[in-house]
């Protein structure tokens, strides 16, 4: 027999209590039901988001909420600037090809965050730019960007927004978005949020909404005003995803029991005690700099395929973990420590990554990486 452990950077582990939820026979969501489990989730994603916006919900993965975010606000022809930092920050540019839009991308090296002088260059330079697009946690490379400085620098462009795809920062680190003023927030179901795969939130600000007013709106289903319409009436424009809704009313009772405070600081020590786990074992981590909260890229020790060691975690050991992406295939393994984690999932890990490195020859000394995470672990 082999145990299975899930520390891949989503879909993440799904507690106990959300899966029994999740088992209740089904029904119709248009009984009155319904009604009232959707105006209690949309009032705790509001508390979650830290907004005061309407937070939609739909049922699509992580990047339908991403493609939203460009059919609803932008028109073919309009500008837009997107960041890219890594596999998602491509991602980008390729939905905005798609709807036509006239893209410039900034370039970051994969492993940095960007420079948000940059940002504040490029919209100077073209202020007819209408939408900045950005990770807050670039989920490639590990790496988070500083999106209360990017929020800053757009703020004063009464005609121009900024899009944070948050999907796996939302619920891992603290992001305020009417604080710091983020026009759309976007977040997933199967990341930070601790459900299986199925769900995108995206919270919009009344700028967005002007934005979206303005625009020709190309799409469908991912029009979010016929979504906005229905949901301040806690109805959806078509079928919801009933079960994961009911799954999500149980996570947020569980993170409203912890408070964001709480979520934020175990999060912090988790992610913390992995770093420098994973260092004290001998390795180095993938980002040079703004390591992101919600999961850890690291570097394969010269000589050694990064793809075997992720093979291997989950061959040897029952861990699935995450390999490197495009160029940095065979380069570095991805371990996450979002959502439903706690100490001994990063000793798990921590001692894992050592046994498999032992076993394929690398000189490491097994448990020193453990015993510097539980320093930082210790109650
Ligand atoms: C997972 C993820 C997405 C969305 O991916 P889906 O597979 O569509 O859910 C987008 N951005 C980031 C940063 C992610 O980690």
């Amino acid at each position: 027999m082999l145990k299975r452990y899930l520390l891949a950077p989503g879909p993440t582990p799904v507690p106990p209590e959300v899966l029994l939820a999740m088992a209740r026979p089904m029904f119709h969501h248009r009984a009155p039901e319904f009604d009232q489990v959707f105006a209690e989730v949309r009032d705790g994603l509001k508390w979650l988001f830290q907004t005061k916006n309407n937070v939609l919900i739909l049922a699509a993965s992580g990047t339908g909420g991403m493609e939203g975010s460009i059919s609803t606000f932008l028109s073919p022809g309009d500008h837009a600037l997107t960041i890219n930092g890594g596999k998602f920050g491509e991602r980008w540019a390729k939905l905005c090809k798609t709807f036509c839009i006239d893209v410039t991308e900034i370039k970051v090296e994969w492993g940095r965050a960007i420079d948000p002088q940059l940002v504040a260059d490029a919209l100077k330079k073209d202020p007819s730019i209408k939408a900045v697009y950005v990770q807050a946690s670039e989920t490639s490379t590990g790496v988070s960007h500083d999106i209360k400085a990017l929020a800053a620098i757009v703020k004063p462009y009464s005609d121009t927004i900024l899009v944070v795809d948050a999907i796996t920062a939302l619920g891992v680190f603290d992001i305020k978005t009417d604080e710091w003023g983020l026009d759309v927030v976007i977040t997933g179901s199967q990341k930070a949020l601790m459900l299986p795969p199925g769900l995108a939130f995206v919270s919009v600000s009344p700028k967005a909404w002007k934005l979206a007013d303005q625009a020709k709106n190309t799409a469908f289903y991912f029009n979010f005003k016929k979504e906005h319409e229905n949901q301040l009436k806690n109805q959806t424009a078509y079928t919801p995803a009933v079960s994961l809704i009911i799954g999500l009313q149980e996570v947020l009772k569980m993170m409203k029991a912890e408070g964001l405070d709480g979520v934020f600081g175990r999060q912090a020590m988790l992610a913390k005690a992995m770093r420098e786990g994973l260092q004290a074992a001998g390795l180095t981590l993938f980002a040079k700099e703004s390591p992101s909260d919600a999961l850890t890229a690291v570097l394969a020790p010269e000589g050694v395929d990064g793809q075997a060691i992720y093979k291997n975690l989950r061959v040897q050991y029952g861990i699935t973990a995450a390999g490197g992406q495009d160029h940095l295939k065979g380069k570095i393994f991805r371990l996450s420590h979002m959502g439903y984690m706690d100490r001994f999932d990063i000793i798990i890990a921590v001692a894992a990554v050592e046994m498999v490195l032992k076993g394929m020859g690398h000189p490491v000394k097994l448990g020193s990486g453990v015993a510097k995470a539980q320093e930082i672990l210790l109650a």
